[in-house]
């Protein structure tokens, strides 16, 4: 889902100019680079582990404030759990490792989640892409 993964923080920073692009566009990806990259190194059994938590959502968000302060912050928590949020419908360890989950395996590789993707794509994902595209054309095309 990396296009509504983009396209959400298009719609965030179109209503709410005041969120810091770099941090927004990273928390929305962070949660699918870290576990799919960790997935795809055979290190965790599924793309959705240990980043798809609120633990790491809590963490990060922390260093981001330590090291870098509290926009960036503020900026890197919205497009993150804008990411857990659009996840929601799967399956989403939501709570681990407080809690007990069972992470399913899965043997599919990055290309044939591509191919799934493009072959069963999601309507909400649509929806979102379809949205972030009407907002970048009136503001390139609206603009005085
Ligand atoms: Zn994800």
């Amino acid at each position: 889902m990396i296009v509504g993964h983009l396209a959400l923080p298009a719609i965030m920073r179109h209503y709410f100019p005041e969120l810091e692009a770099a941090p927004l566009y990273a928390g929305s990806l962070f949660p699918d680079v870290m576990d799919k990259g960790l997935h795809s190194m055979r290190l965790v059994v599924n793309g959705r582990t240990i980043a798809h938590t609120l633990f790491s959502f809590t963490a990060t968000t922390l260093i981001i404030a330590i090291f870098l302060g509290k926009k960036p912050a503020r900026s890197w928590s919205i497009g993150y759990v804008g990411h857990l949020i659009c996840d929601g419908g799967g399956d989403v360890p939501w709570l681990y490792p407080f809690t007990i989950h069972a992470f399913r395996p899965s043997d599919s590789n990055i290309w044939q989640k591509i191919r799934r993707w493009l072959t069963n794509p999601n309507p909400f994902e649509i929806m979102l892409t379809l949205w972030a595209v009407v907002l970048l054309f009136r503001e390139k095309f609206h603009n005085p």
